[in-house]
């Protein structure tokens, strides 16, 4: 007979999911009620409220998609862009290489500007790109690159999109609450998040962001939005302002009191204090790596304090020493991808995982098991 699941208690460390607090399990486990209800109509209205504050917006159009990061990237994409745009994509690392991959499946044409992975996108090349071609309807990028810990500067990025009266689209999945984002200062026509990073949530929402402009652009498309259930003008009967909602889909009523939850947490600790958190103990980490000999693939300026990916020392066995981490010490952190894969390890210190205990544990169990 089959017997129900308890996972065991890890410390999670690695590129994501990241811990996720008693508080916001123990939200996850209240009554479920129905999607309609009206108390959980006035906790949509809250949620929103909050998301509004923490990507530093006033756009109407702020909700969480009941899908993960990779359906909110998809949200983007398949609402603004239609078959025949020209999108300037930047690749430095995995999730850049999604986007592109979404701009083709619908039709759109890519232009794709690459760097190298472990290097944030160069401005200078996205000008060169804007300059040699005309009509580009949209520029994408990612904010926070977690196969590599890199931040790119997404306020001169997105000032090159207004230059050129162009659309941007933002992957923060990995920025939103653990470093400065600031989507109606920056001018962010799309972005979208995920819970699973630095607001310590269980994975499968994506927090989404439209400006008025991307709004009005899905608005006058001249092909209908080929996603049915990730079709803005759609969802936003349900999630739309006013109180009066209509049924377009489930929502997952428990993950969402989760994501309240979490949001709460964020509120009282205060935005920016979190942001300082993040650095704080990401500075702990990289004085004790260091002190140990590891070191940092990413220049230092263009560091993700949440994602830090460091090379791993020579003639250490990559895989043995990730397996011991999490049975000796139950503690998870991320493997290279692609051409890093072997070469570093990524250790994330997201939302409730960034803590002095953690990096801790950490420098303390990788000491050991290296020794
Ligand atoms: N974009 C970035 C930068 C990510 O790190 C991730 C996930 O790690 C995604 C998109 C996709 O999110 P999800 O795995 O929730 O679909």
């Amino acid at each position: 007979m089959t017997t129900s699941f308890h996972p065991p208690v890890r410390t999670l460390m690695g590129p994501g999911p990241s811990d996720v607090s008693p508080r916001v399990l123990a939200a996850m486990a209240r009554p479920t009620i129905g999607h309609l209800d009206p108390e959980f109509i006035r906790m949509m209205d809250e949620v929103k409220a909050m998301l509004k504050t923490f990507f530093k917006t006033d756009n109407e159009l702020t909700m969480p998609i009941s899908a993960p990061g990779s359906a909110g990237m998809e949200a983007c994409f398949v609402n603004l862009i239609e078959p025949g745009d020209k999108v300037i994509v930047c690749q430095n690392g995995v999730f850049g290489g999604r986007m592109k991959e979404n701009v083709v499946r619908f039709g759109g044409e890519c232009i794709l500007v690459e760097d190298e992975w472990g290097t944030a996108i160069s401005v200078e090349k996205v000008k060169a790109a804007f300059a040699a071609h005309d009509n580009i309807k949209a520029l994408a990028f990612v904010h926070a690159e977690t196969s590599t810990g890199v931040r790119s500067d997404a306020k001169a990025l997105c000032k090159i999109a207004q230059d050129n009266n162009a659309l941007s689209i933002v992957d923060a999945v990995t920025s939103l609450g653990g470093v400065e984002l600031d989507v109606d200062g920056w001018g962010i026509d799309a972005i979208y998040s995920g819970t699973q990073k630095c607001l310590s949530c269980p994975p499968g929402i994506s927090p989404v962001s439209f400006s008025d402009k991307a709004v009005d652009v899905v608005k006058n498309r001249k092909t209908p939005v080929p996603s049915w259930f990730l079709d803005t003008n759609l969802v936003m009967g349900y999630w739309g302002g006013g109180g009066k909602r209509a049924y377009h889909h489930t929502a997952p009523v428990n993950s969402l009191y989760a994501l309240h939850e979490s949001l709460v947490m964020l509120e009282e600790e205060g935005l920016e204090n979190a942001w300082a958190r993040h650095q704080k103990h990401h500075l702990a980490l990289r004085a004790g790596l260091e002190a140990m000999g590891i070191g940092f693939l990413v220049d230092e300026a263009d560091r993700l304090p949440q994602l830090n990916s460091v090379y791993i020392p020579e003639g250490v066995d990559d895989a043995a020493v990730r397996a011991a981490l999490l049975k000796n010490y139950n503690l998870e952190i991320g493997a290279g991808l692609g051409a890093l894969a072997g070469k570093v390890w990524r250790i994330g210190l997201m939302g409730s995982a960034a803590t002095q205990r953690n990096v801790m544990l950490c420098l303390d169990a990788l000491e050991n098991t290296l020794a």
